[in-house]
């Protein structure tokens, strides 16, 4: 894919990532909205991050447009808490699917492609769809941590995401995981409640387990397959 620039060149990206470093969520969240209005958007796979930002973003009015990426392949328990968010929250959350159903791409690709090249499998069912889903929009958020991933330790509030083109807003960048559960909990924020269950890191069915005790927590993501992104938040080269 070829780099783009920001569609939002006169926000000035660095200065904006120092100036919001530390800041509460909210207020990243109320300055990514003043800024990028109504070309933002919050793409959500529902992990407890992704459900605290849906909760200020909802209780704080703002108008800023959810969606998921809907794989085909969700659990049960995230398909129940994407109704369960929206109904305590009044809001919707667009379903962002891929070109072709399961049973549609086993006859193009193979069954179960998951189990012999997931990263095709998730370019198809996740990354090509995101990308579509994204035109029009200047903006996105996100729900990384900086704890999360090697990958993801050097994320900054804000970014260019050059893939897309994009103003990218990542108010939770550093949370601990212990702060993310302090606010579900004190703000009775729906959860998956897989977590409940050993899953940490909960992504598609096929491609997602249980972790044990002292394990890393998103050892249960693509297990055994020496993965554990997606590649919609791969770190590019700083710009
Ligand atoms: S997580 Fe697994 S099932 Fe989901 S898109 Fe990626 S490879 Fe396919």
């Amino acid at each position: 894919m070829t780099d783009a620039l920001p569609r939002r060149p006169e926000i000035e990206i660095g200065p904006a990532a120092a100036a919001l470093e530390g800041q509460p969520a909210l207020e990243i969240l109320r300055w990514a909205n003043r800024e990028l209005g109504p070309k933002l958007t919050f793409a959500t796979g529902f992990g407890a991050e992704g459900c605290v930002l849906i909760d200020l973003i909802a209780r704080a009015e703002l108008p800023i447009d959810l969606f998921t990426l809907d794989t085909g392949v969700l659990f049960p328990e995230t398909y129940a808490l994407w109704r369960a968010l929206e109904t305590r929250y009044g809001v919707t959350i667009r379903a962002v699917r891929p070109a072709q159903t399961i049973d549609a791409q086993a006859l193009t690709h193979g069954p179960t492609l998951w189990e012999r090249d997931a990263d095709r499998c998730c370019e198809l069912r996740k990354v090509a769809p995101l990308r579509a889903a994204l035109t029009g929009y200047d903006g996105w958020i996100t729900a990384i941590r900086r704890q999360q991933t090697p990958e993801r330790a050097t994320a900054r509030v804000v970014e260019a995401d050059p893939r897309f083109g994009l103003v990218k807003v990542n108010p939770l960048v550093g949370w601990t995981h212990d702060e993310v559960w302090a606010h579900v909990y004190a703000n009775d924020v729906p959860y998956n409640e897989l977590h409940d269950r050993g899953f940490p890191s909960i992504g598609c069915q096929p491609c997602t387990s249980a972790v044990a005790v002292g394990e890393d927590a998103r050892a249960g993501r693509w297990r055994g397959a020496g993965k554990n992104e997606c590649g919609l938040h791969v770190k590019d080269a700083p710009r």
